[in-house]
């Protein structure tokens, strides 16, 4: 059965300490990537996040895309970020005993990526255990020895807006499409039943944004990616269960989502939990 480990970025909102309290009934412990300056802003609901075990990461200062910025600008939002994160953990008398990472929009810097990297290496940030992560794109685009936090999966709940088209539904879908063209199948019994239709109408607006988003994610990636790898499995080619398989799992703290559907996260970590999909501790490396 696969198993994951919960991230949950743009942290914190009003809503978190209801997100918080969910997670610790359900034994979650998650990584939330915190923007600097919504801490400012939220930062009761912040330091209730860290007080009830919950982990905390840096999502820069601003949220900003880090290709349109020079490196100078980036440790600047990254830096920014670190000094809010080490106030908070500081005020409640917590120990801040790891600092992961990750960039706004999946977006690595352009071509600052390797100077980024050797930043996180050289200046204490910690990298999430992905050692069980086995799906070929992972290590093609070097995600396995990036320092920053990638994910396998984007629920992209965030999409869920007035007039967008996007619905509750439109999450359900790509919970349980078997062939996902971007990340991994949620749920692998499904992945080795299902054949490979090459209709992925939804996904295609997902992949459109994520190849946008993801600039310095290759191209190789997202066209190349678990999708094919899925598709030949369905013809019978490349085994690919998907068993035993480690997902990181990307969901969004907005308030904005949770007025459109109340108690989102619960309703899709919910359905995650009754299809078997078990929840792990964040390790880290
Ligand atoms: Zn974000």
């Amino acid at each position: 059965m696969n198993s994951a480990i919960l991230t949950m970025d743009d942290f914190p909102s009003k809503n978190t300490p209801a997100i918080v309290d969910y997670l610790n009934e359900k034994k979650i412990k998650a990584i939330f990537f915190a923007i600097g300056r919504n801490i400012e802003r939220y930062y009761e609901e912040a330091a209730y996040a860290v007080k009830n075990g919950m982990i905390v990461g840096n999502h820069s200062y601003s949220h900003p895309a880090f290709s349109s910025l020079p490196m100078a600008a980036c440790i600047q939002e990254i830096e920014s970020c670190e000094r809010v994160l080490d106030k908070l953990y500081q005020d409640i008398g917590a120990k801040r005993t790891v600092r992961p990472f990750r960039f706004p929009y999946g977006d690595k810097g352009g071509e600052n990526k390797a100077a980024l990297q050797r930043y996180f290496r050289e200046n204490g940030f910690h990298k999430v255990d992905d050692t069980q992560i086995t799906y070929p794109w992972w290590k093609e685009n070097g995600l396995d020895t990036d320092i920053d936090t990638f994910w396998t999966f984007d629920f992209m709940e965030y999409k869920i807006r007035p007039n967008s088209g996007f619905t509750r539904e439109s999450v359900w879908e790509r919970m349980h499409d078997a062939n996902p063209e971007l990340g991994a199948a949620l749920f692998p019994r499904a992945m080795s039943q299902a054949p490979c239709l090459h209709e992925h109408k939804t996904n295609r607006v997902g992949l459109a944004n994520a190849a946008r988003v993801n600039t310095n994610v290759s191209k190789r990636h997202i066209s190349l990616g678990a999708h094919q790898g899925s598709c030949a499995a369905a013809y019978g080619g490349v085994i690919d269960s998907g068993e035993n398989n480690r997902h990181i799992l990307l969901m969004h703290a907005h308030d904005e989502t949770e007025e459109m559907l109340p108690e989102y996260y619960k309703v899709f970590i919910e359905h995650l939990l009754e299809n078997g999909l078990t929840f792990e501790e964040p390790r880290f490396v």
